[in-house]
């Protein structure tokens, strides 16, 4: 992810990288990669690096369904496009292709909704930040 470094302080870094949202120094998710699905929900207790909470209390990450949704739309509505004016499929056979999106993508979707909810509540901190 070394592509994202010069975001690095700005909340989209944490978002697109899933690292803890105070230091953006290490990975929030005990597995990064999102498609192993087994392990899709094993955080850190505590941030190894600056010992942030990310989990603040037991349902903390239910409201990231809520972010869910909207980042769901946000890859369907592209694939609706792409798939009914790009390739002029039929409606049908164009709504067929938003379920396969939101299929494929689901794992990546549900980190990214993670990503963003816990940036609601946390504030990159530069006191952390590794010299
Ligand atoms: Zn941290």
């Amino acid at each position: 992810m070394n592509l994202l470094n010069p975001l690095k302080g700005n909340k989209l870094y944490s978002v697109f990288t899933g690292t803890c949202p105070v230091c953006h120094e290490e990975n929030m998710y005990r597995e990064p990669n999102p498609y192993k699905v087994s392990r899709i929900f094993e955080m850190h207790e505590r941030c190894p690096h600056c010992g942030t909470k990310v989990k603040m209390e037991p349902s903390f990450f239910f409201g990231a369904m809520y972010v869910s949704y909207a980042v769901g739309i946000a890859f369907a509505v592209p694939a609706f496009f792409i798939a009914y004016f790009g390739f002029n499929l039929s409606l049908f056979n164009s709504f067929l292709i938003i379920v396969a999106t939101l299929f494929v993508f689901m794992p990546f979707i549900i980190r990214l909704s993670r990503n963003i909810w816990v940036n609601f509540f946390f504030s990159y901190d530069r006191k952390y930040q590794k010299t």
